[in-house]
């Protein structure tokens, strides 16, 4: 679990960054009185953290681009490019794009001017704001412009890591702003857009919730990024003007869900399909993992159910006996199990189910008469990996969730499903169904988070 503690270490390291990035003495200066503001916390020493103490809005790296051979970067009609950690600038004309030459990035202009940066570092991009506009805009500082990428705008700065591990001439984007400008992407990425604001509320906590712990775990592990904008986080569709988006995120402003002082990693998925999952039957809690543990997230029994509207709160696939075995097989190659010796599957059943109904654990028998155990997450993942000769399955034909149930026949399996998604904590199509009823988001958090407190962090 994330502690106190281990946030404000995040939270000194996003100050230390903020220095390091930005070289300049006005922003040391505020570090330091911000630091002194927080009464017996010290970035060098174990801090005793309150949540007040975060008190500043956190900023966010995403990973928007990941492994591109190029990137092209428009919006401002100029941008400023510098390695990070140094003062040197390049300002180019826009469109810029960039790649990379053996680990060495390489900028080139709407002009045709090239820069080469040498250093190996990841480059910063920013916008240049025109002087003409800063004077109009009187004395406040005017909002920098969104930078596009590959047409997509996107708030703040970006960052270009080459990844010389992926391949040679590969790099990342990430980019990088403050996590209450990112959270109304997230918002409109994540839900559909006629939903109820109630809706958007809740997402909005529990989304801010997920990215502050998961933000912290990055940091902590010296990760270049916090979140990636896919599902395999949470899906971030750049700058919105979405109207409930922007006003979800206004109205929660700061509010995260907590247990014990901790921020609770608020897991949700898109249908629970009426059978809740809880994350320690599914999930590791041991070293490193005790987050996985918190109470919050343990709902594993019948619960209300809001979320009949989704298509997949009943779903059905049918794939050849070949593909299921091969493609089980092939995860177990790819994550060193047994199971990846499995022949022709034969049955696939429950052999434990929590008490709300839903699958926690499956065996699987081949045609040579082995068996072999998977739990229902790692069984949706195998059923939808690719194997030799096969393709991950379109997003029609792939399996949603764990809860599932085998029809076997001579060549084909039928698989009947509940639900798209892990199913621990929130269900976004029961927060649809439950605003619609006049549901407060307050109390749906209450209802997929039981025991967590809702708090205002900053
Ligand atoms: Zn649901």
């Amino acid at each position: 679990m994330i502690t106190p503690f281990q946030i404000v270490r995040a939270w000194c390291g996003w100050v230390a960054a903020e220095v390091r990035q930005r070289g300049v003495v006005a922003v040391q200066a505020i570090g330091v009185a911000l630091l002194l503001s927080l009464v017996s916390v010290s970035c060098q020493t174990t801090p005793r953290a309150s949540k007040a103490a975060a008190g500043v809005e956190p900023d966010v790296r995403v990973r928007i681009v990941r492994e591109a051979p190029s990137v092209r970067i428009a919006g401002p009609a100029q941008v400023a490019v510098r390695p990070i950690g140094s003062f040197g600038e390049w300002v180019g004309t826009t469109p810029v794009d960039v790649r990379a030459e053996a680990g060495v990035l390489v900028a080139k202009d709407a002009a045709g001017v090239e820069r080469r940066f040498d250093q190996g570092a990841p480059i910063e991009v920013r916008a240049v704001v025109p002087a003409r506009t800063a004077r109009t805009a009187g004395s406040r500082q005017p909002p920098e412009p969104d930078l596009l990428v590959d047409n997509r705008a996107f708030p703040g700065s970006l960052e270009v890591h080459p990844r010389t591990d992926a391949g040679e001439g590969a790099i990342d984007i990430i980019n990088v702003t403050t996590i209450e400008t990112y959270l109304p992407g997230v918002l409109t990425g994540e839900l559909l857009d006629n939903w109820p604001l109630d809706a958007y509320r809740a997402q909005a906590v529990a989304a801010r919730s997920y990215a502050l712990h998961e933000r912290a775990r990055a940091r902590l592990r010296g990760r270049a990024f916090d979140l990636e904008n896919t599902a395999r986080n949470q899906v971030f569709a750049g700058r919105t003007q979405h109207e409930a988006a922007v006003r979800a995120a206004r109205d929660t402003r700061g509010e995260a869900l907590t247990v014990g002082g901790d921020v609770l990693r608020a897991y949700y998925s898109s249908t629970c399909g009426g059978r809740p999952m809880g994350a320690g039957s599914i999930w590791p809690t041991g070293a490193g993992w005790e987050f996985n543990g918190a109470p919050p997230l343990q709902v594993d029994a019948p619960r209300a159910t809001f979320c009949e509207s989704s298509q997949a709160y009943r779903w059905q696939v049918t794939r050849t006996v070949d593909d299921v075995s091969k493609r089980i097989a092939a995860y177990g190659a790819a994550n060193g199990l047994s199971i990846k010796a499995l022949a022709n599957v034969r049955s696939i059943v429950p052999v434990e189910v929590n008490p709300a109904g839903r699958p926690v654990q499956f065996t699987i028998a081949d045609d040579k008469g082995k068996t072999y155990k998977l739990n229902a997450e790692h069984l949706r993942q195998a059923l939808n990996h690719p194997a030799e000769g096969l393709p991950a399955p379109e997003r029609a034909a792939q399996v949603r969730s764990g809860d599932v149930e085998f029809e076997m026949r001579a060549r084909e399996i039928v698989i009947r499903g509940r639900g798209w998604g892990h199913g621990v904590g929130a269900c976004q199509f029961c927060m649809n169904g439950m605003a619609r009823r006049h549901w407060d988001y307050a109390r749906m958090l209450a209802h997929f988070y039981p025991g967590a407190r809702l708090d205002r962090l900053y």
